[in-house]
């Protein structure tokens, strides 16, 4: 059962240490319609006006519970 715990580490991704500006990349949840939910990790320069063009999904996916779950929370919107 040794092979097990071997897989399993290499699904994790480690975040990303520095962007191309040097700068600590910052977790985000992305909120778009096309990615409702998802969290990357962005610069934080982004929003202050430097453009740094760092991006890095956090998760490859979101299950296929979350995408019906997430539309659900924001009843709200749809009108
Ligand atoms: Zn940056």
């Amino acid at each position: 059962m040794e092979a097990i715990s071997s897989t399993s580490s290499s699904l994790r991704r480690r975040a990303p240490f520095r962007c191309y500006y040097a700068e600590k990349p910052v977790l985000v949840v992305s909120w778009t319609p096309d990615n409702p939910g998802r969290r990357f990790y962005g610069c934080p320069n982004y929003w202050v006006g430097r453009k740094c063009k760092f991006f890095q999904w956090r998760d490859d996916e979101i299950c296929e519970r979350g995408k019906v779950l997430i539309p659900s929370k924001g009843n709200g919107l749809s009108n």
